[in-house]
């Protein structure tokens, strides 16, 4: 795989990671949680803009089959690696003030 690939994505994930700074650390009220669902809707977005991105950059270059498989297995487990950070993201946000109980 072309490292220009690597690098443009490895730019765009740190954002995700700042945007979480951002996050009330004692949330209780009901909007905060709204607009913390938000925020980790929107970058799930983000992120699946930025994959489909580097998907469709990679198919406009001539690469073999097996470089393709290969990307397409890194692309999975990146999504599958945000997908974790996004939902420990929501766990502790939960833990934090109960809300994964009462709802
Ligand atoms: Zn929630
Ligand atoms: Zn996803
Ligand atoms: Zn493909």
């Amino acid at each position: 795989m072309k490292t220009t690939l690597k690098k443009t994505l490895l730019a765009a994930l740190p954002l995700a990671g700042l945007l979480f700074l951002n996050a009330p650390a004692s949330a209780h009220d009901d909007w905060q949680h709204e607009r913390f669902h938000d925020q980790l809707g929107n970058l799930h977005e983000q992120e699946h803009e930025n994959l489909g991105a580097l998907h469709e950059e990679f198919h406009e270059h001539p690469y073999s089959r097996r470089e393709h498989r290969r990307f397409h297995r890194w692309l999975n487990r990146e999504h599958n690696d945000f997908h974790n950070d996004l939902y420990n993201e929501h766990q502790d946000y939960h833990g934090r003030d109960r809300y994964w109980d009462r709802r």
